[in-house]
């Protein structure tokens, strides 16, 4: 929390100086975005996607996304600075380059590269089916044909959900509360990504819910940094040192106690 107010105020201070006219080049100097210092990367994330970002008992940020941004920053010289926004604010805040990237369990899509520039894949994920335990009804995504749907606002999820006929879809600002409306007995299914899912079973947040069928998609993550950023190669560069030296395996193994997959 102190670390987000920090961001906010460098970001003032950033804009005070500008009005004064002190500076010629303002507007995040030239890495394209964030703040005006370059050796700072302001990254957003929405951090309600526990785990691979949240906020903590301590009210710090955590997860696998803000351990590998940390160490990709580190790698490439940079202080990394996140801010949280919600994750619908995450593109328009990169196209308006007031962040300088954003790691947010986000997919690649053809849609979003239209927008923002990608990191390489960074995380293989997929979108599963979530509905109340005891649920014998639905197990593939034409079952979901005129159920009640929760999603995540601005998500691929959202989108399948959006494509299935006859469906009323609910959207809400975080995965968790969607998966809360399912506990809660409101909607008749989930759509989001499984791991998150996942997580939320496994953890105990969410009681009652279980995960069915096959994935609906194959999906790979990536830093979405505005478009033409001059960072990209720099985040790939280090991305690549931290899976060829371990360190990316290491971070894998914190937060799923498993050995990461090919990507
Ligand atoms: N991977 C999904 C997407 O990009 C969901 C991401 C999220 O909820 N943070 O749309």
């Amino acid at each position: 929390m102190i670390k987000l107010r920090r961001s906010a105020f460098l970001k003032s201070a950033a804009l005070a100086v500008c009005t004064a006219g002190l500076l010629v080049a303002c507007g995040g100097g030239s890495d394209g975005g964030g703040g005006a210092d370059d050796n700072v990367w302001s990254v957003g994330t929405e951090p309600a996607f526990p785990p691979f970002e949240s906020v903590g008992e301590d009210g710090e940020l955590e997860g696998f996304d803000i351990d590998l941004m940390t160490a990709i920053g580190e790698r490439a010289g940079k202080t990394v600075e996140f801010d949280s926004l919600p994750f619908d604010g995450l593109i328009p805040a990169l196209q308006g380059a007031s962040i300088d990237a954003a790691i947010s369990g986000m997919t690649i899509t053809e849609e979003r590269q239209a927008t923002v520039d990608f990191s390489d894949p960074y995380f293989k994920a997929g979108l599963a089916i979530a509905v109340a335990e005891g649920n014998t009804e639905i197990a593939t995504l034409d079952d979901l044909e005129g159920q009640r749907i929760a999603v995540q606002i601005g998500t691929t999820g959202a989108e399948t959900a959006n494509g299935v006929p006859d469906a009323t879809v609910s959207t809400f600002d975080s995965a968790p509360l969607a998966l809360q409306e399912l506990a809660n007995g409101n909607v008749d299914a989930v759509v989001n990504d499984a791991p998150a899912t996942l997580d939320a079973i496994a953890t105990g947040n969410i009681p009652g819910i279980t995960v069915v069928g096959e994935l609906l998609t194959e999906e790979f993550y990536g830093i979405a940094m505005p478009q033409g950023s001059e960072n990209v190669e720099a985040v790939n560069t280090a991305l690549a040192e931290l899976i060829e030296d371990g360190t990316y395996a290491e971070i894998y193994r914190k937060w799923f106690d498993a050995e990461p997959p090919e990507l």
